[in-house]
């Protein structure tokens, strides 16, 4: 799960008008009070208390009300529930809160399941029943749509759910650390250094808990000393286990802070011993201080240097700093709504913009002329060919650097998409790509997205460009978190 803190909301919006000027009577040595005697938007300081009607849910999972007509975002809170807050931070567009008290709870609230949901912050509305989640992930997207661009309908397909909405990451990558003489792992508690054991974490597949923990047992017998970035010593940072869909295999990676890690003979072979499963040990250097989670070297400490993976017919071999869909059965469901929007009759050129491994290219090169893929990173380009050459995928060709330049370029020199997908970062698409989206006039844009803001923003160009939204197919990737997928079918009419 991302760790960042959650970027700030943006919903100045359109509920954001001045508050009605204040009759003089209505004013006391406090402050500025209205005629009600409730304070106004404006004279409201962080600490106050206000009561707060929660009309929807945020982009970061919390609960979205307004006071006098200023946009509220109180964490926790859930559409329908009236709650007395306490004001934390006051911003010319909006007000952030504390629940102090639930004055009238929806019935769509439940206990989170999970006992460290409130410490952890990796998930954001499990207190939410299933339905209700799928039901406040659609209105995120319709809300954003409204706010972003200037559509009067729009059609939002039902999200795809998942039947079982739990156990569903099939990766863990969780930092190590003592707690006495326990091995924990886990995850850092929001906006601070404390690292938060997440044992039997109820979204993370069962054999990767199961192996995390047998591992953590391992590491204290053997007393393998974990990093510490306050003494610089010790040695394992980071435990990943990833595992496979088809038999439960997994890869294990120990990313190590030096070039050593202690007892590692020792370490293979009770490894072996208890977890059959496990068919890779691997230790990845990461000695700087960058933050990123692997370092370059990787040497394996036994058994096989890839997992084999598919995504349908698509197959993968993945070595373990390999990007991977975290939630393959959804995964499907979302490139099957983009194969229906692309709508391939065989004779296309498709360019898979921010085309990652491949995946999406591969998964629609079967039914096209020919894919182009275009990817920032490199080691990701080579992975997109091997995993072409894997699958027996020979239309596709992979292209490094970045999309908002080399499409212009290629448009430029005359080449004529008849479908371009895009799938980029949350940031959304840089505005040259979009340009040269609506110049090079393919019949169809596919927009893959994980941030319904940025799409709505970014569609609203293509709008003005000659384009007309089909429809919005969301799917529901991340169980339990406030984050949704969106794949959006975008076709030309002039
Ligand atoms: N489509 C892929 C990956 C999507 S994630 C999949 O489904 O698996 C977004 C990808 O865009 C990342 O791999 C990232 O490295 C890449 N990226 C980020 N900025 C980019 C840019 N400006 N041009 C091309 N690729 C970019």
């Amino acid at each position: 799960m991302s760790r960042n803190k959650p970027a700030q909301p943006k919903e100045k919006g359109r509920n954001a008008k001045p508050a009605a000027k204040t009759h003089p009577k209505a004013q006391d040595r406090k402050g500025t009070f209205n005629k009600a005697g409730q304070p106004s938007a404006e004279s409201i300081k962080a600490g106050d208390r206000i009561v707060v009607t929660i009309k929807r849910i945020g982009i970061n999972g919390e609960g979205v009300g307004y006071y006098r007509k200023k946009a509220v975002f109180v964490h926790g809170a859930l559409p329908d529930e009236v709650v007395k807050a306490m004001v934390t931070r006051t911003e010319p567009g909006y007000l952030t809160g504390e629940i102090i008290e639930i004055e009238k709870k929806s019935p769509q609230r439940i206990e989170p399941p999970c006992p460290i949901y409130y410490k952890c912050g990796g998930c954001q509305i499990q207190h939410m029943n299933y339905d209700a989640q799928l039901q406040a992930k659609e209105e995120i997207i319709r809300e954003s749509f409204q706010r972003y661009t200037k559509l009067e309908t729009l059609l939002i397909r039902p999200i795809l759910g998942m039947d079982n909405p739990w156990g569903y990451r099939n990766k863990a990558q969780l930092q190590v650390g003592r707690e006495g003489k326990d091995v924990i792992a886990g995850l850092y508690a929001m906006g601070t250094h404390r690292l938060i054991d997440i044992s039997g974490c109820p979204i993370q597949h069962p054999v990767v808990n199961r192996v995390i923990e047998q591992v953590k047992e391992i590491m204290e017998e053997l007393d393998i000393p974990e990093y510490s970035e306050r003494t610089r010593q010790g040695s394992v940072r980071t435990i990943v286990a990833r595992v496979g869909q088809t038999g439960g295999k997994v890869q294990l990676t120990f990313i190590t802070a030096t070039d050593r890690l202690p007892d590692s003979r020792r370490l293979v072979e009770k490894i072996r011993e208890r977890m059959p499963m496990v068919i890779t040990i691997a230790q990845n250097i990461h000695k700087g201080k960058s933050p990123l989670v692997f370092g370059n070297k990787t040497v394996t400490l036994w058994g096989e240097e890839q997992l084999e993976e598919s995504l349908g017919d698509v197959r993968f071999a993945l070595s373990p700093r390999a990007f991977f869909q975290l939630n393959p059965e959804q995964t499907v469901k979302l490139y099957n709504a983009v194969q229906e929007a692309a709508g391939l009759t065989g004779s296309e050129l498709v360019v898979d913009a921010y085309c990652g491994t491949g995946t999406i290219g591969l998964w629609l090169a079967p039914h096209a002329h020919e894919v182009r893929g275009i990817e920032l990173i490199p080691e990701a380009v080579l992975d997109a060919r091997d995993n072409a050459k894997s699958s027996g995928v020979d239309n596709a060709r992979f292209y490094e650097g970045r999309a908002e330049q080399l499409l212009p370029e290629w448009v430029q020199r005359g080449v004529r998409p008849d479908v371009v997908v895009v799938d980029p970062p949350r940031t959304g698409c840089e505005r040259p790509l979009l340009d040269a989206i609506v110049q090079s006039k393919p019949k169809r844009m596919v927009y893959v997205s994980c941030n319904p803001a940025t799409l709505a923003k970014d569609c609203q160009v293509l709008l003005s460009g000659g384009y007309k939204i089909e429809w919005v197919q969301p799917v529901d990737m991340f169980p339990q978190t406030s984050h949704v997928e969106c794949c959006t079918l975008l076709v030309r009419t002039q």
